[in-house]
């Protein structure tokens, strides 16, 4: 996946000036919509807000994620900034964040989502690509270490994954990432399948050669909630699962944030969770 398809220039930001939660969102989002209407960019920022107020997005090892669902835009967009300082965010390791990925998505786009997120995920575990992100300096050089990370077309990428060293490299990330990655993949091509009307064939050989790679208790268990229709793998924001909108029990939430061994799944609705 090209990671950097999603990140426009206008939003790479390697020196923020903001120095306080709420600045530096408004920081990003300001120039991640630039050039679009004022009236699309208040409530932005106020989704993003009131999602960070619900629960931190701060990850540890000082990466955020802000997000927010935006009605009106056509696709994914992504900002990426590097506060030298370091913002408070609540953490779960309670460090202070240098490096933000804010994330931008219509509604019906959900998968694309989701494999941003674990695109990114792949690309900066186990590797320097966060340092070298947030030593940069400037946004081309940020741009070219994120291509670098993760610019492989997919082809490219379902060609590696086939292959045992990049199997064992995506289990080094703890099972439940290479899961939930896979989950992701498996995700984006049904949704591909059910709105493509050529390239049917190709579509299908690759969502395969993705099934072979995935757990067979995961993949009977998706299979099931596919025919039920619906999404199989849904977000995990604020302890509500976004399949059902239930609030899970406290205690259930926590389980599922640290859960690094197996791909958690909704106590509700059942449906796969990828925390976020
Ligand atoms: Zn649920």
């Amino acid at each position: 996946m090209d990671l950097t398809k999603h990140v426009p220039k206008r939003g790479v930001l390697p020196a923020l000036k903001a120095t306080s939660k709420v600045d530096v969102l408004r920081e990003m989002s300001e120039a991640l919509l630039s050039g679009k209407k004022k009236s699309l960019r208040a409530p932005v920022l106020e989704q993003i807000v009131s999602r960070e107020a619900l629960e931190s997005t701060a990850l540890g090892h000082g990466i955020a994620f802000p997000h927010a669902r935006v009605s009106g835009l056509d696709d994914l967009v992504c900002a990426v900034g590097v506060s030298r300082k370091g913002i408070d965010f609540r953490s779960v390791d309670e460090g202070k964040v240098h490096l933000l990925f804010m994330m931008l998505y219509p509604p019906n786009k959900q998968s694309a989502y989701l494999n941003f997120v674990a695109g990114v995920v792949r690309a900066l575990h186990g590797s320097d690509r966060a340092d070298e992100l947030r030593t940069a300096g400037d946004a081309s050089r940020m741009l070219a270490v994120l291509g670098d990370g993760a610019g492989e077309t997919i082809e490219a990428e379902n060609a590696a994954l086939g292959k045992k060293s990049a199997i064992g490299a995506l289990e080094a990330e703890g099972l439940a990432g290479a899961e939930l990655f896979l989950l992701a993949r498996l995700e984006l091509y049904s949704e591909m399948l059910g709105g493509a009307r050529q390239g049917k064939k190709a579509l299908q050989r690759k969502r395969d050669d993705i099934r072979a790679l995935v757990d067979r208790r995961i993949l009977q268990h998706y299979d099931r909630l596919k025919k039920r229709g619906g999404p199989a793998l849904v977000t995990f924001e604020g302890g509500v699962c976004q399949g059902c909108s239930v609030k899970l029990p406290s205690q259930q939430a926590q389980r599922i944030r640290k859960e690094t061994k197996t791909v958690a799944t909704c106590g509700h609705c059942h449906r796969f969770l990828y925390p976020i």
